[in-house]
């Protein structure tokens, strides 16, 4: 398996110096109506050209399309980078070499970090480590001082310094009265608050879903119910406070019915799903592979139908990869004493195109609205366009390439996966975006 290789990195992660043409590629924007086999040239990092034939005489970096999709970039509304505390799990510039990789443009970054993003400063720190990035790097605030559920973070301060939501993710916000203070000071900045949905009286010194499999394994389960007592709670709060809500990896039946009801009352209620959580079930345990160890846990086969049901129907919004590097020293230890987590940004796109493209679950227009679009608007981040004129800010995967995720080049500080023996067909191949490029190799 190849790894990390900084000079390699450095190398790749270069200006566009030059104009760069996208030769034949199938664009997909229906923003702007575009769904054709069309050549698209870059200069100087904006779009100068679109045209049903390539032109004649062009002098630059051209990029031979042919069979690839190419669609506004990827957005990744969930991610672990672990700068500041746990530079040797990730950081801000590994992490977005990863997302590059993965075919992603653009992440938020959760704020569970040591020290958490409940100051000014860290907020910044992050900017300016992002600064540079072909990447946009967007900081999540943290809704509680040190992320400890007790007193409001300075929210206010948080977003003028550049946080687009609020999250404690990593802990859930366990009183009532906090989360609704929360909902209450982020409607005055029409920001939604991001709830790590887990009610951990039910979860504690718990390591998997709990049902037949964690009988059958003896392991101490987390029930559906820890999930969803608190998505209920937080949909109530909602209503009342009139706020904004969004679930963070949502997991079980119970959950995706709960938002399908409170959408249709109108409310500001929004969430996510992972590839794990559309992907794998918790049989996977059986095989007591840490990689298959993460939080939410994977659940039964019963969830993840009413998920990709949940997909189908829009009641989810966004696919979020909850990118959670951790080293192998942690990740080797006995199940139990593992800590919660998996990478995500590497091998997403190959997942979602592999298993819902691939399935007929959704198609490429609907992956657009969940991958593209939707984490965007519910940041209130503005959407890239393939216009010209535009900012290039662009994907290109090609939904036909098989590759296999444990045998492909990572930039990850990070191997926790359980995909590394995964067939996958479809895979990043170039993004564009900061007037900067990145190839997958
Ligand atoms: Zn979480
Ligand atoms: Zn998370």
């Amino acid at each position: 398996m190849s790894q990390f290789n900084y000079k390699n990195i450095l190398t790749k992660f270069q200006s566009v110096n030059e104009n760069v043409l996208f030769k034949n590629a199938k664009v997909l924007d229906p923003s702007e109506n575009l769904n054709a086999i069309l050549n698209i040239v870059i200069h100087n990092g904006k779009i100068s050209e679109i045209s049903s034939t390539p032109p004649s005489g062009f002098d630059g970096d051209v990029i031979d399309a042919q069979g690839c999709m190419l669609l506004p970039g990827f957005f990744d509304m969930h991610v672990h980078l672990r700068e500041p505390g746990r530079e040797d799990e990730e950081t801000i510039l590994t992490g977005s070499f990863a997302a590059a990789n993965g075919g992603y443009t653009g992440v938020a970054c959760m704020p569970n970090t040591e020290p958490a993003i409940d100051t000014q400063e860290v907020v910044n720190f992050i900017k300016e480590q992002a600064t540079d990035s072909l990447v946009d790097i967007y900081p999540i605030g943290a809704i509680t001082k040190g992320r400890n559920g007790e007193v409001l973070a300075p929210i206010a301060e948080l977003v003028e310094a550049g946080a687009v939501a609020i999250s404690d993710d990593g802990s859930p916000v366990m009183s009532a009265e906090i989360m609704r203070r929360a909902l209450e000071y982020s409607k005055m900045f029409d920001i939604p608050v991001l709830g790590h949905e887990e009610d951990v009286n039910l979860s504690k010194n718990r390591h998997m879903h709990e049902g037949f499999y964690s009988t059958k394994l003896g392991i101490p389960g987390i029930p559906s119910l820890s999930e969803e007592i608190l998505v209920a709670r937080d949909i109530m709060l909602t209503e009342f406070t009139g706020g904004k809500f969004h679930v963070c990896h949502i997991s079980t039946a119970g959950s995706v019915d709960l938002v399908r009801k409170a959408k249709a009352k109108g409310l500001k209620v929004t969430c996510e799903v992972t590839p794990h959580h559309f992907v794998l079930t918790d049989k996977q345990v059986e095989s007591f592979d840490t990689s298959t160890k993460m939080n939410p846990p994977l659940r039964s086969q019963e969830d993840v139908g009413a998920i990709i049901e949940g997909l189908r129907d829009g009641t989810i919004d966004s696919i979020a990869t909850d990118h959670a590097p951790h080293s192998i020293e942690e990740k080797e230890s006995e199940f139990i004493d593992a800590p919660f987590g998996i990478t995500g940004l590497e091998s997403a796109l190959g997942l979602i195109i592999s298993e819902l493209y691939g399935k007929n679950i959704l198609t490429f227009e609907e992956i657009y609205k969940r991958c593209v679009v939707n984490p965007r608007k519910i940041l209130n981040l503005s959407v890239p366009k393939v216009k010209k004129g535009e900012k290039a800010n662009l994907t290109l995967f090609n939904p036909e390439k098989l590759w296999k995720f444990g045998d492909s080049q990572k930039y990850s500080k990070s191997v926790n996966s359980p995909f590394g023996d995964f067939e996958l067909k479809g895979k990043s191949i170039v993004v564009l975006n900061n007037g900067k490029i990145f190839k997958s190799s």
